[in-house]
C-alpha cells in the first residue's frame, strides 16, 4: 500500500491515540502517505478524512480518549454503506485502512476488505474481550484506574466497618474484575465466565473471615454479573452489615494511558503498517505470549474466549 487512512470506531480506549500517532509516523517512515479519518467509519462515508503529517499526532500520546474521535456507525453496517465506504477509499486513493477497535470494528474491516479495501485491525478496548488477543489496549489503564478508585473506596469502607460491592466494566468479560480483585483484595469477586452461588460464594466468605477477625469487605462485581445493587442489599439483609454498591462506569475509559498501553499501542500500530507495506489485508493485529503476531481476521473473530482458571482459583484462595 501507498496511501493509508487510519480510523478509531467502536468504545474508545486511553491509548487509541498512541496507536494512531505509531501508525501514522511508520507509514511516513516508510514513505507512505497517510490520512486521519475522523469518528470511526462514520468518517468514511461523509469524507471526513484529513492528510496527516508527523506533527499532526503530536502531543497526543499520554491523552485518553482518541483525538480521530469514534463512533458507532449503522449506516456502514450494511452492503450499501460498506460499497459507500470503500467507493470513498477509492476515490481518494487510499488502498489501506488500519481500524483501531474491537470485535464489531473488526467486522466492518473484513466487510471493507472484501469491498476491495485492504484493513487491518488493531485491537483497541479497555475489556479485553477479543478472544484472539491476550490484551487489548486500553485493558491495563482502566484496571489500573478500577484499583485506584477501589482502594479509595476501601479507606471509607474500613472506617466504618463497611462492605462495599463495586462494579467494574468488562461487558461479558470478566478479566478487569478478576484482576482488580485479586490487586485491592476483595473478598469475592463475581464474573461472568463462573457461576456463582450467593450462599456460598459471597455470604460464607465474609461469615468465615469475620470470626477471624476481618471488619470491613470489598465485593468486586464484572457488569455482565450485573445487579450490584440487589447483591449489596442482601448482602446487608443476611450479615447485618452496613453496605454500599458503587457502579465505577466510565471512569474506567478515560484518563492518561499506562506506560503499558503506550508501548503495545506502539508496537502493535508499528505492526500494522509493516502488514499494508508487505500487501497483507484481512489481518488483525494481536498478542501471543507477550509477542506482537497477526491472525486472519475471520479466523481470529471465531476463536473462543480463554478464561483464566488459574488467576480465578488464585483469587478465590486469597481472598479469605
Ligand atoms: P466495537 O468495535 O468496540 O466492538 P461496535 O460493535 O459498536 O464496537 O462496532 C463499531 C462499528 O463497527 C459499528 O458502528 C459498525 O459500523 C461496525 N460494525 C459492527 N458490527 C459490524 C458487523 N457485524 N458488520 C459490519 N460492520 C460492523
Amino acid at each position: 500500500a501507498k496511501k493509508i487512512a487510519v480510523l478509531t470506531s467502536g468504545g474508545d480506549a486511553p491509548g487509541m491515540n498512541a496507536a494512531v500517532r505509531a501508525v501514522v509516523r511508520t507509514a511516513i517512515s516508510f514513505g507512505m502517505e497517510v490520512y486521519g479519518v475522523r469518528h470511526g467509519y462514520n468518517g468514511l462515508l461523509t469524507g471526513e478524512v484529513q492528510k496527516m503529517e508527523l506533527r499532526s499526532v503530536s502531543n497526543i500520546i499520554q491523552h485518553g480518549g482518541t483525538a480521530l474521535f469514534t463512533a458507532r456507525s449503522p449506516e456502514f453496517n450494511t452492503p450499501e454503506g460498506v460499497q459507500k465506504a470503500a467507493a470513498k477509499c477509492r476515490e481518494l486513493g487510499i488502498d489501506g485502512v488500519v481500524v483501531v477497535g474491537g470485535d464489531g470494528s473488526f467486522r466492518g474491516a473484513r466487510d471493507l476488505t472484501g469491498a476491495g479495501v485492504p484493513c487491518i485491525g488493531v485491537p483497541g478496548t479497555i475489556d479485553n474481550d477479543i478472544s484472539s488477543s491476550e490484551y487489548t489496549i486500553g485493558y491495563d489503564t482502566a484496571m489500573n484506574t478500577a484499583m485506584e478508585m477501589i482502594d479509595r473506596i476501601r479507606d471509607t469502607t474500613e472506617s466504618h466497618d463497611r462492605c462495599s460491592v463495586v462494579e467494574v466494566m468488562g461487558r461479558r468479560c470478566g478479566d478487569i474484575a478478576l484482576n482488580t480483585g485479586i490487586a485491592v483484595g476483595a473478598i469475592a469477586t463475581l464474573v461472568p465466565e463462573v457461576k456463582y452461588d450467593f450462599e456460598k460464594d459471597i455470604i460464607e466468605r465474609i461469615r468465615y473471615a469475620q470470626k477471624t477477625g476481618k471488619r470491613h469487605f470489598i465485593v468486586v462485581v464484572a457488569e455482565g454479573v450485573g445487579h450490584s445493587e440487589d447483591i449489596c442489599k442482601r448482602i446487608q439483609e443476611e450479615t447485618g452489615i452496613e453496605s454500599r454498591a458503587t457502579i465505577l462506569g466510565h471512569v474506567q475509559r478515560g484518563g492518561s494511558p499506562t506506560l503499558r498501553d503506550r508501548v503495545v499501542a506502539s508496537q502493535m500500530g508499528y505492526h500494522a503498517v509493516e502488514l499494508l507495506r508487505d500487501g497483507k489485508s484481512n489481518r488483525v493485529v494481536v498478542m501471543q505470549g507477550e509477542r506482537i503476531v497477526d491472525f486472519d481476521i475471520t479466523e481470529a473473530l471465531e476463536m473462543p474466549r480463554v478464561f483464566d482458571e488459574k488467576l480465578y482459583k488464585i483469587s478465590q484462595d486469597l481472598s479469605r
